[in-house]
């Protein structure tokens, strides 16, 4: 739009005649006088059509939500209407006419209030109608924000950003696999990666040294209230470094997010207090203990790490269903032991004692990533596998280019990944992660604005060679 002026440089223009692109927010009709409420992304400002105006026949006509072109002349309001509190509070802009771009029927739900008090399934069906309340766009300029804090400071810190494929294999690494079937291979299937993790550590023998990825993760999951099918994380991992290093520089990157983007928040306890998986068990009875002084105020980040995990915990067949043996690891099949037992890692020794070096970093009772240390030699995580009852040629089938790669000089390495969108939720101030995602699905994994997951047509079923039972439609 030509000579578009922003609403927050509307003060800029105090007495000179302006054209603003905005949506109408809210309209009082007083009969000889309009007021109105103008809406675009900086903000809001009071427009008034004045009686006798040439502006007023059309202004009468607009309604909530319609897109207008408003010229209108900037005045300073007098003393006694200034509203100090208000974003605009001191002026406001006389309508000397409007050009509607585009109209809106009567809005589902109302925006200018906080949306939360509608019916979750409404708003994710009008998600881009949800987004226009100043929360939810706040979440998501501050979403943006944050992810660009992050980008800064690790850049500083020598990482590159570095893309990992979306289509990737399946591998059994803990959750179920999101598949694609690969239409020139009939009966072969991509996986969707559950987490970059392979990759990252293939980065690792590649010399990248210093990897980090705002990365989407896919796991096919039963539907949990809080959880998402995909979903984001910070992702990191560096070369000849040990925990310490690790640990040290997340610390550094949290505190320097908070200190530059959220000031009022305060940061309870630096260094970040640790607690081993055992005490937290026996003192919390959970793994992810809020170490929350005073829970009523919004404002505390109390962050803590939670170390010294068992590596191995015995199968649960219920709980992880494509467990193949004995024992399955805890956390993460990639992780090392803690240097003082390899050795009975590499002897299968003691092996419900095994800890390893992995790392959760906690937040306010919710854990907000984690990482290790990385088994960087192939006979030591070819030894977890058999630990845990894996085949030798399925292990080669399913992690052979691992150990190919670990054979070639691969460098010691270790990372962590955060959730990225449960740290707006708890950064926002949000209930739950859906606020602070754009286009989030349902608890149930789908999405009422584009209703998906959809059937497809026959013709694309043939065309990758995929015969479906017939189900009733849900
Ligand atoms: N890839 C792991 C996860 O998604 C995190 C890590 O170990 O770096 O939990």
């Amino acid at each position: 739009m030509k000579n578009r002026i922003l609403i927050d440089e509307l003060k800029n223009h105090i007495d000179q005649e302006v054209v603003i692109g905005a949506w109408v927010d809210t309209r009082r009709d007083q009969g000889k006088m309009i007021f109105f409420e103008f809406r675009d992304r900086t903000g809001k400002v009071q427009g008034v059509t004045l009686p006798n105006s040439a502006a007023m026949e059309i202004a009468k006509t607009l309604r909530s939500e319609w897109v207008v072109a408003v010229t209108g002349k900037v005045n300073k309001r007098p003393e006694r209407n200034v509203q100090a509190d208000k974003q605009n509070g001191d002026i406001e802009l006389e309508v000397l006419g409007v050009e509607v771009l585009n109209e809106s029927e009567t809005p589902v739900f109302d925006i200018t209030a906080d949306t939360r008090e509608v019916g979750e399934e409404t708003r994710l069906r009008h998600k881009y109608l949800d987004m226009r309340s100043p929360r939810v766009q706040n979440n998501i300029r501050m979403r943006a924000k944050t992810a660009k804090a992050i980008r800064d400071f690790l850049e500083l810190e020598g990482f590159i950003e570095v893309e990992t494929p979306l289509l990737t294999k399946s591998t059994p690494e803990g959750a179920r696999d999101f598949v694609v079937p690969a239409r020139l291979y009939p009966g072969n299937f991509y996986a969707l990666p559950q987490s970059p993790q392979q990759y990252k550590q293939l980065l690792m023998t590649g010399g990248i040294e210093k990897y980090f990825q705002v990365a989407k993760c896919l796991r096919d999951e039963d539907s949990r209230g809080d959880r998402q099918p995909e979903f984001t994380q910070i992702d990191l991992e560096m070369s000849f470094v040990d925990r310490e290093d690790v640990m040290a520089l997340n610390e550094r990157a949290l505190i320097d997010l908070v200190t530059k983007l959220y000031p009022e928040k305060k940061i309870q306890e630096i260094p970040f207090p640790r607690i081993t998986y055992k005490e937290a068990m026996e003192k919390y009875g959970n793994d992810r203990p809020d170490f929350r002084e005073n829970k009523e105020d919004l404002n505390v980040l109390a962050f803590g790490w939670v170390i010294d995990f068992p590596f191995f915990e015995r199968t649960d067949k219920s709980d992880n269903p494509q467990a193949e043996g004995e024992w399955t690891f805890t956390h993460n099949p990639f992780s090392a032991p803690k240097p003082e037992h390899m050795d009975w890692l590499m002897n299968r020794e003691n092996i419900g004692d095994i800890l390893t070096t992995q790392y959760d970093i906690i937040l306010n009772g919710y854990e907000l990533g984690g990482g290790s240390i990385r088994n960087h030699k192939p006979e030591r995580l070819r030894k977890v596998f058999e630990i845990m009852g894996h085949k030798p040629e399925d292990i080669d089938a399913n992690f052979g280019h691992m150990l190919k790669a670990f054979s070639l000089g691969t460098p010691p390495h270790g990372g962590i990944a955060w959730g990225f969108d449960r740290l707006m939720m708890l950064l926002q101030n949000e209930p739950n992660i859906r606020e602070v995602i754009a286009f989030p699905k349902t608890g149930e994994g789908k999405d009422p604005m584009m209703d998906s997951p959809s059937l497809i047509s026959d013709k694309q079923l043939a065309e990758l060679n995929i015969i479906t039972k017939k189900v009733e439609k849900k």
